[in-house]
């Protein structure tokens, strides 16, 4: 292991890499599988087809799903002695994942000490250029993964929280506002993601749990609820064909929640 002052240099080379990019989002889960890439996927894209420059990192070490839902897998990022290029999705959008580095359905093993390291080197070999936005989505939960990217990341403009609506995940919500204070991480807002399920006959949305508990916990801790995405089928077959839905269904109301949550975006980091 480097000693601190190596270290300190390190980061501040890394800083120095990550510092033509405008706005950083950290995008935050209490637990895996509530749509934390789904989200970050889409509002990535979502920024891209509103003629923003974007970078799309996929930090998921035990998850990384971000190459399978735009339908990049296999894809392998240009690597040259100056560090690894982004995937390039569209002229406006370049993707980086662990998940474009593992084999197929490799776990990817990470070890203690070895894993700051690791997540470090990964995020100083990348040469993202000039952007406006870079969405990070980071692994569930609020462990030393999570903790070390926030370190390494250095500003952050905004964290996302996504949620589900159950009570129990609003326990996780908590503890993700708590990360978030620890780390003086300033808190965009929360999603309440899989909020009512649209009916595929008729389109409509009906509240099948109970929804709207991310917004009244929202309000009670006086944060920003950025809004609510149903539950749609459709978002699973896109997710699995690599099709984003804001922009192969842009008239799903998976997508119109999405791009009224876009415009806050693009509101608050104005
Ligand atoms: P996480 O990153 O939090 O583990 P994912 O984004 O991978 O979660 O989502 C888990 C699964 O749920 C995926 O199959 C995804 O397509 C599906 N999913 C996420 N959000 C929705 C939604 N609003 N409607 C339907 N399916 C969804």
């Amino acid at each position: 292991m480097p000693g601190k002052k190596e270290q300190d240099k390190e980061l501040q080379e890394l800083q120095e890499k990550l510092s033509a990019i405008k706005r950083r989002i950290l995008v935050l889960s209490g637990k895996g599988g509530v749509g934390k890439s789904t989200v970050s996927t889409n509002i990535a894209v979502g920024l891209s087809l509103r003629d923003n420059m974007v970078g799309l990192l996929d930090v998921d070490l035990h998850g990384p799903n971000i190459p399978n839902m735009l339908g990049l897998k296999g894809t392998q990022p240009p690597v040259t002695p100056e560090g690894a290029y982004p995937v390039v999705y569209s002229p406006t959008l370049k993707v980086m994942s662990i998940g474009f580095f593992a084999k197929d359905n490799d776990a990817i093993i990470w070890r203690g000490p070895l894993k700051h390291r690791a997540i470090q080197q990964f995020l100083s070999d990348i040469i993202w250029g000039a952007l406006d936005y870079l969405i990070v989505d980071s692994p569930p939960g609020t462990g030393d993964e999570v903790l070390s990217i926030r370190h390494l990341l250095g500003k952050v403009d905004g964290a996302i929280i996504v949620a589900t609506p159950q009570d129990v995940a609003l326990a996780d919500v908590k503890r993700s506002i708590k990360f978030c204070e620890a780390t003086q991480t300033p808190i965009l807002g929360i999603i309440e993601n899989m909020s009512g399920f649209v009916c595929p006959k008729c389109g409509e949305v009906i509240n099948i749990f109970k929804s709207g508990g991310a917004e009244t916990l929202a309000k009670e801790l006086n944060i920003r609820f950025l809004g609510r995405i149903p539950i749609d089928p459709k978002l699973v077959e896109a997710g699995d064909e690599g099709k984003p839905c804001v922009e192969y269904y842009p008239e799903s109301e998976p997508a119109k929640a999405f791009f009224k949550i876009i415009e806050q975006i693009e509101e608050i980091l104005k």
